[in-house]
């Protein structure tokens, strides 16, 4: 098994690394965690006037925001009808509706933050007839609730240059997005207002105080009287009722394409293998047919399964993409028990926003800027699905 056991360079644009914290300092806000979350609501509350400590462990998008495809996806991988008849047409509405939101975020954000998006719509790929029976009855419940979604024929599916596929649907709501390049970007436009981003500053206890909450760090000490947790829902003290715990996704990259021929990104099995074309390179993510439990485990560390697994559904599945693979990685989700992200309060003065079960892109920035608006006193509606203080809807994985 060959191959950089990195994604390939340039994938995270990295600049000047940022001091760690150092002695005691004031904070109208401190956000612990700078990935998409962190970065993000660093930036919405310091354009506001606010001043912002954020404190990193490791690197800016050294989580799972670093290592992400960037697929901006309407909606979750099991299809409209699965969830509309799990939790009610109203709650598939809610994440659909948030889901589409989110990507409108990403857009106005992208304006200024050279990021790679792409409005590029998306494809779901049948992989059995179970599959494709799913998006066929999704397909015109969703379209009456203003969520358009075609249905590809499997011969239309080879006319894009997928085979083996039982048909699928096409989602001109997607998007792709550079996810690291985000970030680093969100957290410059945050620094040019104020914020203060503090990298190699894992906060290590956090304390109620008169002011609010002091955060300690090896080296230093941060008050403030709001928190955001945007550590992808890992924190072991907010001790909720939905439970998070990692899983790995494991991705793989091509060289150079001769002919990279691949309208848009795409995923298939309810999202169990999902792909995009990154400057002209195919990444492949996902299980490789291996079972999902085996990838319930906080290891970054890649498989013979899981790539191998990956190297034979771009064989079978697209075969004409034809170039060795260069590199492979594993990164970290936060899985929550039913699969629904955290977005909202978590105690007095305290706030959580992540654990979006491997659909980062479907829910923050936006979960950001609610938690950020929250934060302020400020109103912003967040579906009661997603708040953090629920009892769990049901099992996910
Ligand atoms: C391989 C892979 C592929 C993916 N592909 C997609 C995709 O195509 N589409 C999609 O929608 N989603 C995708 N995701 C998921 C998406 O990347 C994540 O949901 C999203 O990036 C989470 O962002 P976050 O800021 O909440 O968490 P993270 O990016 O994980 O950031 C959390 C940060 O908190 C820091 N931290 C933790 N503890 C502490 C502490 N005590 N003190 C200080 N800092 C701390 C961590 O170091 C980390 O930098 C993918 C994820 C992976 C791993």
């Amino acid at each position: 098994m060959g191959g950089t056991l990195t994604p390939p360079p340039g994938f995270l644009p990295r600049s000047k690394p940022n001091p760690p914290l150092r002695g005691h300092r004031g904070a109208d806000a401190a956000i612990i965690g700078g990935g998409l979350t962190g970065s993000a609501a660093a930036h919405f509350l310091a354009r506001e006037g606010i001043r912002v400590i954020l404190l990193e462990a490791h690197i800016l998008a050294g989580g799972a925001s670093g290592l992400g495809t960037g697929l901006i996806v309407t909606g979750l991988g099991e299809h409209f009808a699965a969830t509309s008849h799990r939790w009610g047409t109203p709650v598939a509405r809610d994440i659909w509706r948030w889901n589409r939101e989110n990507h409108r975020q990403v857009a106005r954000l992208a304006r200024d933050i050279p990021c790679g998006y792409r409005a590029t719509g998306g494809y779901r790929l049948a992989r059995d007839p179970a599959e494709m029976e799913a998006l066929r009855e999704s397909a015109p419940l969703q379209r009456r609730l203003g969520f358009p979604l075609r249905l590809l024929e499997p011969d239309e599916v080879e006319h894009l240059g997928a085979w083996g596929f039982h048909g699928g649907a096409h989602c001109p709501t997607d998007g792709q997005v550079d996810t690291p390049a985000l970030v680093l970007g969100l957290a410059r436009r945050a620094e040019e207002n104020g914020a203060l981003l503090f990298e190699g500053s894992p906060v290590v206890r956090i304390q109620r105080h008169p002011g609010g909450f002091l955060l300690s760090t090896p080296r230093g000490r941060v008050e403030a009287p709001r928190v955001l947790v945007a550590t992808n829902g890992f924190w072991p003290p907010l001790r909720l009722r939905v439970n998070v715990r990692p899983f790995r996704s494991q991705v793989l990259a091509t060289a150079l394409l001769r002919r990279p021929r691949l309208p848009a990104p795409g995923f298939s099995g309810g999202g169990s293998e999902y792909w995009r074309l990154w400057r002209g390179r195919l990444l492949l993510g996902g299980l490789g047919g291996a079972p999902a439990a085996s990838e319930a485990t906080p290891s970054r560390r890649v498989t013979r399964r899981v790539q191998r697994g990956l190297e034979e559904f771009r064989r079978t599945h697209v075969p004409h993409l034809r170039a060795g693979t260069t590199h492979r990685w594993a990164g970290t989700l936060g899985v929550t028990t039913d699969g629904l992200p955290l977005i909202g309060p978590a105690g007095r003065g305290l706030w959580v926003a992540g654990a979006y079960s491997g659909h980062g892109l479907g829910y923050t920035p936006l979960a950001a800027r609610a938690v950020a608006r929250r934060m302020l006193g400020e109103r912003a509606r967040v579906p009661p699905v997603f708040d953090p203080g629920r009892r769990p809807l049901g099992r996910y994985l």
